[in-house]
Formats: C-alpha cells, sequence, structure tokens
C-alpha cells in the first residue's frame, strides 16, 4: 500500500483547521496510520526541506515552520500521494481552485513565503525519506 508523509502547517494548526483537513483526508478513504502535534525543531525542518537550501524563500519558510505546531500524518492508500495532492490543490492558495484545502482556506501568499496549509510528499521515494524524517 502507498503511503504519503502530511503537514498540517503551523498556520493550519493555528486557525484551527486541523479537524477539517482530517476529516477531508478521511472523508476521501484514506487511512490515518501515523498522527501527532509537534514543535518542528530546526534540524528537522533542515532535512525536510534540504531541496530547497539557498532559495530565497528557504529561510522564511524555516522560520514561519518554527513559529507554532505542526500536524504530522502518515496517509495509507491506493495513490495515495497523488490524491492528497489533489485533495490539498496548487501551491498558490489564492488561485488554487475552490473544492480544495488550499482554495477553499488559503489566500495568504507572504512577499517571502507563502501560508498554504498543508504539506503532502510527492514521490514514493520522498514519501518514504520524509516518514523517515518525521517518525524516524
Ligand atoms: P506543491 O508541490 O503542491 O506546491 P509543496 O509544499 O510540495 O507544495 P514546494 O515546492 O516543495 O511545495 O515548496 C515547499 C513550500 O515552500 C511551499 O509549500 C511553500 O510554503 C513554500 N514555497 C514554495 N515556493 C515558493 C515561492 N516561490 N515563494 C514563496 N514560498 C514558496
Amino acid at each position: 500500500v502507498e503511503r504519503s508523509l502530511v503537514l498540517v502547517k503551523p498556520d493550519g494548526v493555528q486557525r484551527q483547521l486541523t479537524g477539517t483537513i482530517l476529516a477531508r483526508i478521511e472523508a476521501k478513504g484514506y487511512r490515518i496510520v501515523e498522527l501527532k502535534l509537534v514543535e518542528a525543531t530546526r534540524e528537522v525542518l533542515e532535512k525536510h526541506y534540504e531541496e530547497h537550501v539557498g532559495k530565497p524563500f528557504y529561510e522564511p519558510l524555516v522560520e514561519f515552520m518554527l513559529s507554532g505546531p505542526t500536524v504530522a500524518a502518515v496517509l495509507e492508500g491506493d495513490r495515495v500521494i497523488e490524491g492528497f495532492r489533489s485533495l490539498a490543490g496548487t501551491t498558490d492558495p489564492t488561485t488554487a481552485a475552490p473544492g480544495t484545502i488550499r482554495g477553499d482556506f488559503g489566500r495568504d501568499w507572504g512577499e517571502k513565503v507563502q501560508k498554504n496549509l498543508v504539506h503532502g510528499s510527492d514521490s514514493v521515494e520522498s514519501a518514504e525519506r520524509e516518514i523517515a524524517i518525521w517518525f524516524g
């Protein structure tokens, strides 16, 4: 069975959207097999976002992710990686399609970092890597 690492980022937790987001995941039919509320450390975030090191939004992104607790989950299901990314919507929440998590609840695109509520793994390889980072 395919697995995906999903995060409700600090903006989602702070706005009390965790339950709504998890409800959409469950309603779609994915199984939540791991779930925790964590204060991410810089060490975890540097590993998670290592592909973005050096980009202009990298440091603001890490700072944003350190600004409050994150909910980390492992989802299981057929084609869950693709399926969750479809539920989440495109990166920019302002133009993400209505009906998606980002499209329905997001708006903020900061000058330096976008607050787009959720993260979902983008491939089987990154899912395994990210699950190891967040859940050991
Ligand atoms: P998606 O791939 O669906 O866009 P993602 O979270 O995988 O979502 P990444 O490209 O991996 O997107 O970027 C990680 C995060 O960095 C984004 O979710 C967003 O918060 C931030 N980000 C990405 N690109 C930019 C950008 N051009 N300006 C500001 N922030 C950005």
